[in-house]
């Protein structure tokens, strides 16, 4: 059985935080949620720190561990909760984040017993959101991506194989390739265009200049949490013990390099120069209460090899949205535009099956190591997670609030990811924001 924590008492949706921002209905961090990511003060060269977000603020949790704020937390997380990046963290493993987590949410309580002390050391311990400067949360060793919803295989399929969109092996492994992690960047980093080699139809041969087709793809990551020893595949009976929490990714991907370099070992340079993430990690524990049943197979479908059973019930409802503004829209102060919004839970594969299929060889993950789902699209049009989707092919071009019309991203386009959980009888939680704007190619 998945060792998962079942909801407890820093779940409950009645619980207030003493900082009134956390208790807005809007906000994306109440206090049943208690991010993860790493930040300095904005405008300095500070030494990074571990912080949870909570409403506007955020809680510094070296500060916090040097001042013996947290509890019953043990010396060695304690320590690791000091370090510049999660890693340390990450390796300890589902004790003691849930050791921190109660911690935390004590601390932030209005009803904590140590309110008063995390009060008195004021803004030296709790910043505006506003004042941080906020950073990648982990030293991403390696990255992989996967592409586990079965609609966006089978729209994408469908526009180069008609009469076969989907692969034989789609069924029975979740398919997925090694992405590159020296180019991922925190959410508000620019995106330069990139150049590459594309092959046009009907032309002689192929030239090398500035990508046409730019798009993004909505996707959510998780990052691994205590490693697996290379030559021991993990099974899905522990595969949630390595998974620490999700954030948004945006896979940015150049379709026309990708269209002319993808086979046969699939897409290189086309996804290879950025990938953007949100910079708060929401973890399992958090999620708990919008974790499913997970992907119900069809009645036609094969069955599945043993190794990636039991689904055991790690499907995650979470609502995920794309939004678009051009330059123009935002000089003129119009609001972007939401171009989608799809979930999680329409997902083929789980979160833990990837993990365990990426194992199955023997392959040892990392501490902090990023696996991504791939785009997030559902059956219904309004949820397709990329422009190649949503335009299909650039066929049907949107038109945005300034009249101009998108097949593909235009230089100064922002591209917006939001992503958020709500059910009955639970507090609604979100990720914050994957944002990046396209700058030209130079
Ligand atoms: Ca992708």
């Amino acid at each position: 059985m998945t060792n998962l924590a079942h909801t407890d008492s820093t779940h409950e949706p009645s619980l207030r935080s003493w900082i009134d921002s956390a208790n807005d209905p809007e906000t994306d961090f109440p206090i049943q949620n208690l991010p993860f990511g790493v930040f300095r003060v904005a405008g300095t060269d500070q030494r990074p720190r571990i912080g949870v977000a909570i409403g506007e603020c955020v809680l510094d949790l070296h500060r916090c561990a040097t001042e013996g704020l947290l509890g019953s937390v043990e010396p060695e997380p304690c320590c690791a909760l000091s370090a510049t990046t999660l890693n340390d963290f990450l390796a300890l493993g589902r004790p003691a984040w849930r050791a921190t987590r109660a911690a935390v949410s004590d601390l932030l309580s209005a009803s904590g017993s140590r309110r008063s002390d995390v009060q008195a050391l004021g803004e030296s311990i709790l910043l505006k959101r506003a004042d941080a400067e906020l950073l990648l949360p982990a030293r991403i060793g390696d990255y992989t991506d996967f592409y586990a919803s079965i609609h966006h295989a089978t729209n994408v399929g469908s526009m180069f194989r008609p009469q076969n969109p989907l692969l034989p092996n789609y069924k029975h492994l979740p398919v997925g390739y090694h992405g590159r992690a020296s180019s991922i960047v925190i959410s508000g980093t620019p995106v330069r265009r990139p150049y590459g080699q594309t092959m046009a139809e009907g032309q002689p041969g192929p030239v090398y200049g500035p990508c046409r087709l730019l798009d993004y793809e909505l996707e959510m990551g998780f990052f691994v949490g205590p490693a697996n020893q290379r030559g021991r595949p993990v099974g899905m009976a522990t595969a949630s013990d390595h998974i620490f929490g999700l954030a948004i990714v945006n896979d940015w991907s150049a379709r026309d390099i990708q269209k002319w370099e993808y086979q046969p070992l699939g897409p290189f340079c086309a996804k290879n120069f950025a990938t953007t993430i949100s910079p708060w990690v929401v973890t399992l524990e958090a999620l708990e209460p919008y974790r499913n049943a997970g992907p119900r197979r069809g009645d036609d479908d094969p069955p599945l090899l043993e190794y990636l059973q039991p689904v055991q019930e790690m499907g995650y409802d979470i609502t995920v949205e794309a939004y678009l503004s051009s330059k123009r829209m935002r000089d003129e102060g119009m609001q972007p535009l939401r171009l989608s919004r799809g979930t999680l839970a329409d997902m083929y594969w789980t979160i833990a099956q990837m993990l365990v299929h990426h194992t199955s060889t023997g392959c040892n993950l990392a501490p902090g190591d990023l696996l991504a789902t791939g785009t997030i699209s559902g059956k219904a049009q309004t949820t397709r997670g990329c422009l190649l989707e949503l335009t299909w092919r650039g066929e049907k071009p949107l038109t945005l609030p300034d009249g101009t019309k998108r097949s593909f991203l235009d230089d100064g386009d922002e591209v917006i990811m939001r992503a958020w959980c709500h059910r009955e009888g639970a507090a609604r939680i979100g990720f914050g924001e994957c944002r990046g704007i396209v700058l030209p190619a130079e």
